[in-house]
């Protein structure tokens, strides 16, 4: 198999087993259909998925599936008898079987399987709802299919959820601690903008008036003064005083 197949595959039951809790060995719920195309192409299908998985599988099948299979007679005959070499799972429906595209949608329902089929309204129906993992025959080779939109936008939402639900809590934790130490952070503020905005502002201009009479400043400022009078004076002016 090559590389990037497993990749993708290894990517796959990552994204079911760490979302959706899928364990190893995986579980893979095989129906006629799957054994069809797999007896078709001439692939063993327990050897092919070991490979195509690289790790523990378990394969299995319902008694509704294999019922549904007889029933369909002499065009399956050969899927039957593939299908019956598979683990025989309990479904809940002993004495009344239902269809087998039912049984697999109600097996899933609590469990994690892994659904080999090529039922395409069953995999229609399973991708509608998040954590369905499905696997299928492209020829000869099985493929896992990615993760549905239905999936993804499930994990999507509790990867929200559980945002939202860290900043509650970091609120929380804040609001704690200001419950512990509920003056000392208001006061530290409040002694930070009082000084700060009006010291500077009114400091300045009293230390400067307040300050121009001693030492060198004053001199700068009466000169300053002086000049400016200095330069107010117009020649004409001059001449009348002189
Ligand atoms: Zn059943």
């Amino acid at each position: 198999m090559k590389i990037s197949r497993f990749k993708k595959s290894h990517k796959t039951l990552v994204f079911f087993a760490s979302n959706f809790d899928y364990r190893e060995p995986y579980q893979v719920l095989v129906d006629a259909t799957f054994c069809q195309a797999a007896l078709q192409h001439k692939i063993g299908i327990e050897e092919q998925i070991r490979k195509y998985f690289q790790c523990n599988v378990k394969l299995l099948t319902t008694q509704c599936v294999i019922l549904e299979a007889e029933a369909l007679g002499a065009p399956l005959t050969g899927a039957t008898t593939i299908v019956k070499q598979f683990h025989v799972h309990k479904c809940g429906h002993e004495g009344k079987p239902v269809a087998a595209a039912e049984c697999i949608k109600s097996m899933t329902k609590d469990n994690r399987y892994v659904v080999a089929s090529q039922d395409r309204l069953l995999q229609a129906s399973l991708r509608k709802i998040p954590g369905r993992c499905l696997l299928y025959l492209h020829k000869a080779t099985p493929v896992l299919e990615a993760p549905s939109a239905a999936s993804k936008k499930w994990v999507l939402k509790r990867a929200k959820n559980l945002m939202l639900g860290k900043q509650a809590d970091k609120i929380d934790y804040m609001k704690q601690q200001q419950g512990i130490k509920p003056t000392e952070p208001a006061v530290k503020k409040k002694q930070q903008r009082g000084p700060k905005n009006p010291n500077p502002l009114s400091c300045k201009k009293s230390k400067k008036q307040k300050a121009a009479p001693q030492g060198v400043q004053q001199t700068t400022t009466t000169i300053a003064k002086a000049k400016r009078k200095r330069v107010k004076i117009s020649a004409h002016i001059k001449e009348l005083i002189n």
